[in-house]
């Protein structure tokens, strides 16, 4: 198949925005992307939107660990968690808050087809305050089951989703005791979405909309 490629070709960074209802979501639903473009010129910004001091402290050793050498800049937040239907508008004015400070290129944020109210609320929000970006969709395996059918996929190297698993363990150690946190779900699950695209590991997106030139 044709791939689609990042323009990676202007001068200018390459303007990232990833957004998170909890710390770890970005890490888990697109680490491997923000891990491939280490040594490209990026400018990310991170938007964690819930969390306590010790998982802020977590994301933020996060960020700099998945995207290294990117120009960062890192807004945590302490939103309701859980309960973002109800925070509709606080959740709106933090993500537009965002957009009057960057016009980002790519936005990496959950989907509004997730089964968890916080990443549905941001799914739902995202595409009516950016009108004009990339807007992928990152998937987050869950007790729920929803993983659904993706659009997109980027395919990872051994090396980087080897070092995205070792990198969730070692920035997230207070979820070390969930029971679904291990190898074999996070490496399953790109094991998977690689099978689907014919490399050995990926990950997944829905993008509603793309423009090719
Ligand atoms: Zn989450």
């Amino acid at each position: 198949m044709m791939p689609l490629r990042l323009d990676l070709s202007s001068d200018a960074p390459l303007s990232v925005l990833a957004i998170g209802a909890h710390p770890d979501d970005i890490e888990i639903g697109a680490g491997g992307l923000l891990l491939s473009l280490t040594g490209k010129l990026t400018r990310v910004r991170y938007l964690v939107l819930t969390g306590t001091l010790e998982r802020h402290a977590e994301a933020r050793a996060a960020a700099r660990a998945f995207a290294p050498d990117a120009e960062l800049d890192i807004t945590l937040l302490d939103l309701p968690e859980g309960r973002f239907p109800a925070a509709w508008q606080r959740v709106k004015d933090a993500i537009e808050a965002v957009a009057r400070l960057q016009a980002p290129d790519l936005i990496i944020a959950p989907s509004a087809a997730d089964a968890h109210q916080d990443h549905r609320t941001i799914g739902e929000i995202v595409p009516t305050v950016f009108r004009d970006q990339l807007y992928l969709a990152y998937e987050i395996p869950k007790w729920d089951g929803d993983l659904s059918r993706p659009s997109v996929y980027f395919p990872l190297s051994d090396d980087v989703a080897q070092r995205k698993v070792e990198l969730l363990h070692k920035c997230y150690p207070s979820q070390r005791g969930r029971d679904w946190w291990d190898d074999e779900v996070f490496l399953g699950l790109a094991r998977l979405r690689g099978m689907e695209c014919r490399a050995r590991y990926a990950e997944a997106f829905t993008c509603n909309k793309l423009i090719i030139r």
